[in-house]
C-alpha cells in the first residue's frame, strides 16, 4: 500500500513539531542538559493527587457529562468571576477538554471553513498555524519582534488582515517569548478586532505565570466577552500535564459546537483529572504561588546569564520561557541549536520552530532546577564566547 497517497494531503503537508525533532536528537546522547521541554519540573502538589486517589477509591471511574463535571465548571466560573470580573454561565458557557491542545482544536474546527484566513501573531505556539491548516483553512502570521519587545501592534493586524479573515489567535503571556499584553495594549486590539467584526481566540493558559504584572483577561474588556473565546487549564500553573485537562470559556452557541465534535471524539475528559482540577482552583493557590516564586528566580537568573555572556535578551514577563537572540553569533537559530548540541550536549529550541519572525532566537525554557540552568548557562557560554570576540 503507497501509504503517502492515501493520507489526507492537510495532514502531509503539516510539518511535525520542531521542538520534538531535537529531543529525537537529545534522547540518543549522554549527559545532555535539556532546557527544551515546555513542562514543569515540579510534581502535581500531593493534595491534588490524593483528591484524585480518593476519587478512584469512591469508585469515580465512569464518563462524566460531555461537557465535564458541573462541580469542576462551577469553580471555573467562580474563579473567572472572582478574578476576572466576567461571567460565564457553567451550564452553558464552559467546556472541558483534554488539554487546552483539544480546547483549541475543537474552537478551530467549529469556526473555520476551508479557504478562510485566521490571523496568528508570531513567534507563537506550534499547535496554531498546523491546526488553521488541518480544516484547510490559511495561517496569516502576524510578526512581532524583540525590537518592539514582542508586542502585537494594530499597524501590523491592518498589514495582514483580508477579506476573508475569520478570526484572531492570540496567546499571552506568550510561548515562546514571555511577553505579556497590558491591559492599554490589549484594548487597542479589542478595537481592532470590533472594527473588523473579527472573533478572538485567547489562549491563557499562562495566565496564573506572570511576574511583576498582573494579567487581564480578553474577554474581561468591555465588549469583548461575546467574541472570545478564552482557554486556559491546569498543565502549566498547577504542574499539571500529564492528567491532560484544559477549559475553553465562551457564547453558548460556540461552546455547544465544539461540545458537539467533543462528544464524538473524545466524549470527554477523564473523570479522574476532572476530580484533581477541582481540587486545584478549589485549594491549590498557595502551592501554585510557590511554584511561580521559584520560577521567577529563575527566570533572573537566566536574564542576567545571557546578558552576562554578550546575548541580547528581552526579560519575559509571563510564562516560563526565555528567547535571547542569538544574531550576534552569526548563526541561524537551526545551525546555533544544533551546533550547541552537538558540542557542548544543550538542548534548546530554534527560534523559528516558532514561526519566521522568531529567525535569529533560541528559546530556553526555565522550568528545571537552578543547577540544570547553571549548568546550561555555562555550557552556553563556552559555546557562544569564541563567536562574540
Ligand atoms: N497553549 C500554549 C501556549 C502552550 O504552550 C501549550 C503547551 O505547551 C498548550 C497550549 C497546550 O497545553 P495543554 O497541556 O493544556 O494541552
Amino acid at each position: 500500500m503507497r501509504w503517502n497517497e492515501r493520507i489526507s494531503p492537510n495532514v502531509l503537508a503539516i510539518p511535525p513539531s520542531g521542538i520534538r525533532r531535537f529531543f529525537d536528537i537529545a534522547a540518543e546522547m549522554d549527559d545532555v542538559v535539556s532546557l527544551g521541554v515546555g513542562e514543569p519540573d515540579f510534581i502535581t502538589p500531593w493534595h491534588i493527587r490524593e483528591s484524585c486517589v480518593y476519587g478512584l477509591e469512591r469508585g469515580f471511574t465512569a464518563y462524566t457529562s460531555n461537557a465535564g463535571l458541573l462541580e469542576l465548571r462551577e469553580e471555573i466560573a467562580h474563579h473567572f468571576r472572582s478574578r476576572y470580573n466576567v461571567d460565564y454561565d457553567a451550564k452553558k458557557e464552559v467546556l472541558i477538554t483534554v488539554g487546552v491542545s483539544e480546547a483549541l482544536d475543537l474552537a478551530i474546527r467549529a469556526l473555520l471553513s476551508p479557504g478562510d484566513d485566521a490571523l496568528i501573531p508570531e513567534p507563537c505556539y506550534v499547535s496554531y498555524k498546523s491546526c488553521v491548516s488541518l480544516v484547510g483553512a490559511n495561517p496569516i502570521p502576524v510578526p512581532t519582534s524583540m525590537e518592539n519587545n514582542f508586542q502585537l501592534t494594530v499597524d501590523a493586524l491592518e498589514r495582514a488582515i483580508t477579506p476573508k479573515t475569520k478570526l484572531l489567535l492570540i496567546g499571552y503571556p506568550n510561548n515562546p517569548t514571555g511577553a505579556i499584553m497590558p491591559r492599554e495594549e490589549l484594548m487597542k486590539i479589542a478595537d481592532f478586532a470590533k472594527a473588523h467584526d473579527l472573533i478572538v481566540l485567547s489562549d491563557e493558559i499562562y495566565a496564573d505565570l506572570t511576574y511583576d504584572a498582573e494579567h487581564t483577561c480578553f474577554s474581561s474588556l468591555p465588549g469583548m466577552k461575546e467574541r472570545t473565546i478564552v482557554f486556559n487549564g491546569f498543565s502549566k500553573a498547577y504542574a499539571m500535564t500529564g492528567w491532560r485537562i484544559g477549559y475553553a470559556l465562551g457564547a453558548p452557541e460556540i461552546i455547544a459546537a465544539m461540545t458537539k465534535i467533543h462528544q464524538y471524539t473524545m466524549l470527554c475528559a477523564p473523570i479522574t483529572a476532572q476530580i484533581a482540577a477541582v481540587e486545584a482552583l478549589k485549594n491549590g493557590e498557595k502551592q501554585m504561588k510557590k511554584m511561580v516564586k521559584e520560577y521567577d528566580c529563575r527566570r533572573r537568573l537566566m536574564v542576567d546569564g545571557f546578558r552576562a555572556m554578550g546575548l541580547d535578551c528581552f526579560e519575559p514577563k509571563g510564562a516560563f520561557y526565555i528567547f535571547p537572540s542569538i544574531k550576534r553569533t552569526g548563526l541561524s537559530s537551526m545551525e546555533f541549536a544544533e551546533q550547541l548540541l552537538r558540542a557542548e550536549k544543550v538542548a534548546i529550541v530554534p527560534g523559528d520552530a516558532f514561526g519566521d519572525s522568531g529567525q535569529g532566537h533560541v528559546r530556553c525554557s526555565y522550568a528545571y532546577s537552578i543547577a540544570n540552568l547553571n549548568e546550561a548557562l555555562t555550557r552556553i557560554e563556552h559555546f557562544v564566547r569564541p563567536m562574540l570576540k
